[in-house]
């Protein structure tokens, strides 16, 4: 998951890497007093996941509070590169005496981290990387021996950093292992006029894998679990631990495993239809698992019928079938629901359908048979 600016620059403050003050506001009013808090002048800037938002109109002085307002009166709702502005950060002003590059990457086929850093920072970095290659270097971090200061001190001299660089690059370093990222980069980190230096825009990647140890990304950063851009069905879905994706079609598509799931999408398409969604309800998914899924799947607007298709391993299909009991319990069914069930215990799982018996639920035992019904339930 990327971060917004202002959350990462969150995270750079936490670990001691200076950053102006700034103020994150989603409505021109606020604009005007978050800026007079500031001290008048502001950079304003449209908070969005993708770079380029300086060449984009979306970075912009204003040199009082009335401009600050008027800018980002214009900035909220504006499209950059396909993504809209719905929050807008001001920030301090400062002045610039030079821009440079740090960035630490995962570089899986080498199964370490890679130090990317460059006194040619700013706007232009892939104009640099792209013409001037030998003005980016390219320093492997091993994971285990971390960026000590020996290490921050050598990626800082190959690059033509000022030698204060080298604690940012230990902070960002921290950043990294601390906060579960993937990617850390501040572009430009900046030498003002005073000789100080400051992360003046940053980008960073958490592992969604370390999601589970990481409750503190709901709260004190913005919430970035509830991206205002983001499906709300897939919010509700993590929540509950289960991976739900929407798509543009008209089946809800529940299964047990990645590859089980994924099969199923083609079947459906196969059959002429389109997916609603998918939801995988993992591999050793409960009866309670089950129900979870089932109410976000029906939620769904877009949702005309649901094809359950399980294969019974770890989780027995009559687990499953319980789970599905217990939804039509809980939640009204009003679309109609084909499951499919086989494997581990499907005798059992049917048979428990059959006896609950309710009258928009049919089975199907094979695949296909069973996507091509969701599909006609779908599309009649
Ligand atoms: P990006 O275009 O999305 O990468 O947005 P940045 O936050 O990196 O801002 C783009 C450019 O705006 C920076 O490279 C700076 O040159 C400039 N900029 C941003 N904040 C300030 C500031 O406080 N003072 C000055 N002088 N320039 C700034
Ligand atoms: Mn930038």
């Amino acid at each position: 998951m990327d971060l917004y600016e202002h959350q990462a620059r969150e995270l750079f403050k936490d670990h001691g890497i200076p950053v102006p003050d700034a103020a994150v506001v989603d409505h021109p009013r606020e604009a005007r007093h978050a800026a007079e808090l500031l001290g008048g002048r502001v950079v304003v800037k449209a908070q969005v996941k993708t770079g380029g938002r300086g060449k984009a109109g979306g970075v912009r002085l204003a040199a009082d509070p009335a401009a600050a307002e008027l800018a980002t009166r214009q900035m909220l709702g504006m499209d950059i590169k396909g993504h809209t502005v719905r929050r807008v950060m001001l920030a301090r002003p400062v002045d610039i005496d030079a821009e440079f590059y740090v960035s630490y990457v995962l570089d899986r086929a080498a199964g370490r981290f890679l130090a990317i850093a460059s006194s040619e920072g700013g706007m232009d970095i892939e104009e640099v990387a792209a013409t001037r290659p030998e003005a980016v270097v390219r320093i492997p971090v091993d994971p285990a021996e971390g960026v000590p200061h020996a290490k921050a001190a050598e990626i800082a001299a190959a690059a033509g950093l000022p030698a204060e660089a080298a604690g940012t690059l230990r902070g960002l370093w921290q950043v990294l292992v601390r906060e579960d990222a993937l990617l850390v980069e501040v572009n430009p980190l900046v030498r003002t006029t005073d000789g100080e230096l400051l992360a003046l825009d940053g980008k960073v990647t958490l592992d969604d894998n370390a999601r589970f140890r990481r409750s503190r990304w709901g709260d004190k950063h913005g919430d970035p679990v509830t991206d205002p851009a983001a499906d709300p069905l897939e919010e509700a879905a993590a929540a509950k631990g289960l991976t739900y994706v929407k798509l543009d079609g008209q089946v809800g598509v529940i299964g047990n495993g990645a590859g089980l799931v994924m099969s199923t999408l083609d079947v459906v398409a196969g059959c002429g239809a389109r997916p609603a969604n998918f939801l995988d309800i993992g591999g050793g998914a409960s009866a309670q698992v089950m129900a979870d899924g089932l109410d976000v799947v029906l939620a769904d607007t877009d949702v005309r019928s649901v094809l359950v298709n399980v294969f019974g391993g770890i989780t027995a299909c009559d687990a499953v079938a319980e789970g599905i009991v217990q939804a039509l319990d809980s939640v009204r069914l009003t679309k109609p629901l084909v499951v499919r069930l086989d494997g581990n215990n499907a005798a059992q799982g049917r048979a428990i359908l059959d006896a609950r018996a309710h009258p928009l639920v049919e089975q199907v035992t094979t695949m296909d048979g069973a996507a091509r019904r969701a599909a006609e339930l779908a599309t009649t």
